[in-house]
């Protein structure tokens, strides 16, 4: 795989372990992180080039896509993959919660397909894969600002791949079910699922890559209960 790949919050997670998998493919891949030690770190650990980017910021964002662009010619794939997901009843959410939910994972994912298409579309090559969630289709108590911006970014996603269709650049959706990283460090699971591991949202990410798909949900098994969630608006 000859590709230039941008992934957004790949200093742990499913960002880093997609890194690797890409990594492994044979693809030049750049890591991008607002907590720039740890970016670096795992630039060093997976011999990529590593830099600060905090996607809630356009300037931030259009620098670190520069610095792409300079250092490897152009960006084939921009993987928006930096995310938080806040936890607890809505009534005890502040302002504040809420804005930087919105800000980083919808906002930020707006602002990373906005620059990559301005890039993409003239070349008429390009993909763009943006990291949703199963909580997108699927409501949870105690996670309704988190399923409300995931609910965004799938409507964003599946909008702009409508908009752009026929003219060379791929828009993708990933919808990952609970995973084990540090973001989910505070939840539970539920009852009787397993969760997936980091390396099973790579190897989607890796799939869509080789052969783009407007959305994927992974493990495959859970695109099922979002059928049957939208038979069952009141579940
Ligand atoms: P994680 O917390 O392990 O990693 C997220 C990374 O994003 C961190 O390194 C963090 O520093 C970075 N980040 C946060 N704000 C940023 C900003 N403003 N700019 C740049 N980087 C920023 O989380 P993860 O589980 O690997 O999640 C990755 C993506 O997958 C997120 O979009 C998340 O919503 C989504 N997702 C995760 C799960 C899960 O269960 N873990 C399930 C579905 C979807």
């Amino acid at each position: 795989m000859s590709k230039v790949i941008a992934i957004t919050g790949a200093a742990r997670g499913i960002g880093f372990a997609t890194a690797k998998a890409l990594l492994a493919k044979g693809a030049t891949v750049v890591i991008g992180d607002i907590d720039e030690g740890a970016a670096k770190e795992a630039g060093e650990n997976l011999g990529a080039p590593a830099y600060k980017v905090d996607v809630t910021s356009r300037e931030s964002f259009e620098a670190f896509l520069t610095k792409v662009e300079e250092e490897h010619g152009q960006l084939d794939v921009l993987v928006n993959n930096a995310g938080i997901m806040p936890i607890g009843a809505v009534e005890k959410e502040s302002e504040a919660d809420a804005r930087r939910c919105m800000d980083i994972n919808v906002h930020g994912v707006m602002t990373g397909t906005k620059l990559a298409l301005d890039r993409m579309l003239p070349r008429g090559e390009g993909h763009i894969i943006n990291i949703a969630s199963l909580a997108g289709v699927l409501p949870t108590p105690g996670l309704a600002l988190y399923n409300a911006s995931k609910a965004a970014v799938v409507a964003f996603t599946e909008a702009t791949r409508l908009e752009v269709q026929g003219r060379g650049v791929h828009v993708s959706g990933v919808l990952p079910t609970f995973t084990n990283t540090e973001l989910i460090s505070g939840t539970r699971s539920p009852k009787g699922q397993k969760n997936a591991e980091p390396e099973d949202i790579a190897a989607a990410v890796v799939a869509l890559v080789g052969k783009p798909r407007a959305q994927v949900t992974v493990p495959a098994k859970f695109a099922a209960q979002i059928r049957m969630s939208a038979l069952m608006p009141d579940r």
